[in-house]
């Protein structure tokens, strides 16, 4: 794909939705690393109700530590491998408390030696906490940059790689949640809803169905 045509994909998804954001509920970096732990295979919305209650109960690595293990998966349950979340929620709170004054740290390193945090965790907080211009490439955006040739690559560390260095400067905070969304709600896995998608014209899926036939 040339480089016209990845700024106006941009361009359009900008226009559509100029301030996009994580739709996990949070109010703190600690409860967003929180979120994004919880939400590894598990949707966003499952997440949010589960939070509500645990938020409300412990809204610090400290609190959560006097919560503990139990207590933690009283409030999860719902949500799937809730016993190793929770196993490495305590043990990220634990570490959070004793190394980082109990705050997130805005390091990739740092975060990335936190129990239960890989890449695109690091990536998630560095972006939505902090405001740092990372792309978290999850299933969603994976799909959606190798079918519209935006970014293609074998592995989302690729993937990633290559869409640091083609998304347009100006775009790239952002980009992360652009394609996620775009991912969950028209490319979608199975059906991608080409009919109605506002990029149509310049995605270079070759199985593409503008008829619309979603
Ligand atoms: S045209 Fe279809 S395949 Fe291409 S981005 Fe839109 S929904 Fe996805």
């Amino acid at each position: 794909m040339n480089a016209e045509k990845r700024r106006q994909i941009f361009e359009r998804l900008k226009d559509t939705n100029p301030e996009p954001t994580t739709e996990l509920v949070y109010h703190s970096p600690f409860e967003l690393l929180i979120a994004v732990i919880l939400s590894a295979q598990a949707t966003d919305k499952s997440v949010n109700k589960a939070t509500a209650g645990l938020f409300a109960a412990a809204g610090t690595p400290e609190a959560m530590l006097a919560l503990g293990e139990e207590g933690l998966k009283a409030h999860i349950r719902t949500i799937g491998l809730f016993n190793s979340k929770a196993k490495n929620i305590i043990k990220t709170c634990a570490t959070l408390a004793s190394h980082h004054g109990g705050e997130v740290p805005r390091d990739r390193k740092a975060l990335e030696a936190l129990p239960g945090v890989g890449r695109k965790t690091a990536n998630v907080i560095l972006n939505t906490a902090f405001g740092e211009p990372t792309i978290a490439v999850d299933t969603h955006i994976f799909r959606v940059a190798n079918r519209t040739r935006i970014a293609s690559g074998p592995t989302p560390l690729a993937v990633e790689q290559r869409l640091l260095r083609h998304v347009p400067k100006e775009f790239r905070k952002d980009a992360h949640h652009w394609l996620i969304l775009h991912g969950r709600y028209v490319c979608t896995a199975r059906k991608p809803r080409c009919g109605s998608c506002r990029i149509s014209d310049l995605c270079e899926y070759p199985g593409k169905r503008l008829e619309g036939a979603a």
